[in-house]
């Protein structure tokens, strides 16, 4: 029988991760890795990485994170912490995570990465792909430029995650676009 080409895949929360593995699976042998030192709070971040899990265990995928690291993300985008969501401080954040994937990726002896990351409408598939790319670059594995919102990818990942019974959050992760995501809610209920 044919070996799939394997594929380790970035994860950055639960309904995301469901949706792209429910896309690949036939396609790739699959290994999820669970990177987000951006995520804030830390019960916010327990939160999503149980559910991550969670949503790897119904596919039956091999599922791996890495610990709590939130003064990497801080790093990353010192300086940066006024730019808007979808800015420099996003490229920064990308970066990261994808930096490190790559890196695990390379010790794994896995040839090809990707991540889950574009099924959001809210990241540029431009900006992912070109971490994504220079990560790879970083520790010469490869970089798989799947852009998942496409096809009505976001909608499908929300009607999935509800029926897989997955907690959905309702900001991107870091403590920043936590209070641009309350600001947004005031100004609509005023
Ligand atoms: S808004 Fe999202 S992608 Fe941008 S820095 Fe914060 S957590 Fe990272």
């Amino acid at each position: 029988m044919e070996r799939k080409p394997k594929l380790l895949l970035h994860i950055c929360c639960a309904p995301d991760e469901a949706y792209a593995v429910n896309l690949l699976k036939g396609e790739y042998e699959l290994h999820c890795f669970f990177c987000n030192p951006n995520i804030f709070p830390g019960d916010e971040y327990r939160l999503r990485l149980c559910e991550a899990k969670k949503a790897a265990e119904i596919y039956g995928v091999p599922f791996t994170w890495d610990d709590y690291q939130p003064g990497l993300w801080e790093d990353a985008v010192y300086g940066l912490t006024d730019t808007p969501e979808g800015g420099e401080r996003c490229e920064k954040c990308f970066l990261l995570r994808l930096t490190r994937t790559a890196e695990v990726c390379a010790s794994m002896g896995w040839p090809t990465f990707g991540t889950v990351m574009s099924v959001s409408p809210h990241k540029k598939t431009v900006m992912l792909d070109a971490a994504g790319t220079a990560a790879a670059g970083v520790y010469g594995v490869g970089y798989a430029p799947f852009d998942f919102k496409k096809k009505d990818g976001f909608r499908k990942s929300i009607a999935l995650s509800r029926e897989l019974g997955l907690y959905r959050q309702n900001y991107c992760g870091c403590c920043l676009s936590r209070g641009e995501a309350e600001l947004k809610s005031k100004s609509f209920n005023l």
